[in-house]
């Protein structure tokens, strides 16, 4: 039997983009996309249990995994930090694993573990939409 292939979001499902934008809000009120600023993605949190997960995930003889993430597309140092932060807490396995794509239907698979159901094409993705809250995962499309 093949294996399912699985696509893993990474802001606010592998990595703590809310947190950071919140603080990085209060400490520079006068930049509007704090955001922007060089490091922030790089610098990004792991969000608890995901770095594990990925690692069972990766070693799985049911799922074959990716990372799917779409990138903040008026923030150039996005692509590269998303491309660090992978190397940094996944490692090179999942360098060769990352996809960033602006429209996440456009990529062929069986499941998308997603905090978002929406906005990036999730609504469309052919599999099935697995919505990450609060460290769980729930199905959302059948
Ligand atoms: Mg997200």
């Amino acid at each position: 039997m093949s294996k399912k292939i699985i696509y893993i979001d990474m802001d606010d499902t592998l990595c703590d983009y809310a947190s950071a934008h919140q603080l990085a809000l209060k400490l520079y009120p006068e930049i509007q996309f704090p955001q922007s600023k060089p490091g922030f993605f790089h610098d990004l949190l792991p969000i608890t249990g995901g770095i594990e997960a990925m690692r069972q995930l990766l070693a799985s003889q049911h799922y074959d995994p990716f990372i799917l993430t779409a990138p903040s597309v008026m923030n150039p140092l996005c692509y590269t930090e998303k491309r660090t932060w992978v190397e940094t807490h996944l490692g090179m396995d999942y360098v060769h694993r990352l996809i960033i794509s602006p429209r996440k239907d456009l990529l062929k698979g069986d499941f998308l573990i997603d905090d978002y159901n929406e906005g990036k094409g999730q609504e469309l993705f052919t599999g099935k939409v697995l919505r990450f809250c609060n460290g769980q995962v729930f199905l959302e499309r059948f």
